[in-house]
């Protein structure tokens, strides 16, 4: 029992980790997961129902008179519609559950403008399901998992270190049908000071990852096609069969098979995946850098919405896996990760300022309208997000006026501004 009785309250050098360990349920402890998997989902769904209903009938009133429930009533009428339906449940993990519904309107109303989509309804036919658990209700030894009074098969590939604190998790099952817990855990680090002054500028690409030091080094990271190894290949296939069998509503056993098979190979590509981030980040934060600059992932994605095809690559990419790793890989050694926003760094001539369109006359090279510097396109950009804070007061400016839909016309007119905007 390691996660009660350590304080470490009073470290002020703490770290937040998520270690993540599978779990062999009985078949009684797997229905009594799926039962929460089940509740969870319905609790959201009744106070994702309410509040709609809620935000509809507010509507007709005067702004300056509109009242909407606190977090208590949501929770009571919450519980009260479940236990009518003689659902079993643990309140915490209702509760926890209604927490992120709220956490997930407050993202929805903060970020509605960058094009962040209103919560949605969750489905229990889903294969992957997941639940939140907390302090109260979950405790370990090296044998078992110890959550709703039930001791829990578990392996503890890695140990957990001593005196680490647990203040949440998850316990969900993965599309192939596996059960995993997800702890949240403070563990004592000693961060190393950084007085380093070495900084650099990271450009994700589809292809390749550009990072420019400030030490006037640029490298190019090619990136494997991960749509190209075997197991994707082998996942197409598959989808491709189980397409036709759901056009023709064959739910057969074979079908549930072929389905499994599918779920099963799409793990094993996300596997690889984390494999190659994982060994990229570790690469990229051992360069001892003071800071490291990346684009702001969400608007970035936004601003390439328009191809749907780039968006396929985007997230066959996972970038949001690789920025997680380097982000907490940083943060243990005491490395500053700004995010910068992502408008215009690939149309920006690095050594002179000028940002235009007509300087990316393809995908790969850069050629300055203006001063005809002549560079590949992804190694231009990063300079630009290494060196952002050189970027003039008029640049800026032009970025916080940065809209999608500006983005969308920029092929349209081919200089931003007229004649084109210069640093300095
Ligand atoms: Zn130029």
């Amino acid at each position: 029992m390691e996660n009660t009785d350590t304080i470490i309250d009073d470290i002020p050098l703490c770290l937040h980790r998520n270690y993540r360990f599978r779990l062999y349920p009985t078949k009684e402890q797997a229905t009594l997961l799926q039962s929460h998997f089940f509740a969870s989902n319905q609790a959201w769904n009744t106070a994702l129902g309410n509040k709609i209903e809620e935000l509809n009938t507010q509507s007709a009133v005067l702004k300056h008179e509109r009242k909407y429930s606190k977090f208590n009533d949501v929770y009571a009428t919450t519980v009260e519609a479940l236990k009518s339906r003689k659902l079993k449940f643990n309140s915490g993990v209702v509760q926890d559950e209604l927490r992120k519904l709220d956490a997930t309107f407050q993202r929805y109303y903060s970020r509605k403008s960058t094009g962040y989509g209103f919560p949605k309804f969750a489905k229990s036919s889903k294969t992957e399901q997941s639940f939140i658990i907390r302090n109260q209700s979950a405790s370990w030894d090296e044998s078992h998992f110890k959550v709703f009074r039930q001791e829990i098969k578990w392996r503890q590939h890695r140990a957990i270190p001593a005196g680490a604190k647990f203040t949440g998790g998850i316990i969900k099952r993965t599309s192939d049908g596996k059960y995993w817990v997800v702890l949240n855990l403070t563990l004592r680090h000693e961060f190393p000071a950084n007085s380093s002054t070495l900084e650099c500028g990271i450009d994700l690409n589809v292809e390749n990852v550009s990072i420019s030091d400030s030490l006037g080094n640029t490298d190019l990271i090619p990136l494997p096609n991960f749509s190209k190894s075997k197991y994707s290949k082998r996942y197409v296939r598959l989808q491709q069969q189980l397409s036709r069998r759901y056009k023709k509503k064959n739910f057969s056993k074979n079908t549930k098979r072929l389905q499994r098979q599918a779920n099963k190979v799409q793990r094993k590509i996300k596997n690889c995946k984390d494999d190659f981030f994982h060994k990229l980040s570790t690469e990229i934060v051992q360069h001892n850098y003071g800071r490291i600059t990346l684009e702001d992932l969400e608007i970035k994605r936004m601003k390439e919405s328009d191809s749907t095809r780039l968006n396929r690559l985007i997230s066959d990419v996972s970038w949001d896996s690789l920025i997680q790793k380097i982000k907490y890989k940083a943060a243990m050694q005491n490395v500053i990760v700004r995010e910068i926003h992502p408008a215009y760094t690939s149309q920006r001539c690095n050594p002179c300022g000028y940002i235009s369109d007509a300087n990316r006359k393809t995908q790969s090279v850069f050629h300055c309208v203006s001063c005809n510097h002549t560079a590949n396109a992804d190694c231009n950009a990063s300079l630009n997000i290494l060196e952002y804070d050189e970027w003039s007061l008029e640049q800026k400016a032009l970025i916080s006026s940065w809209k999608i839909s500006k983005s969308l016309s920029v092929s349209e007119d081919p200089s931003i501004g007229s004649p084109g905007i210069h640093a300095g």
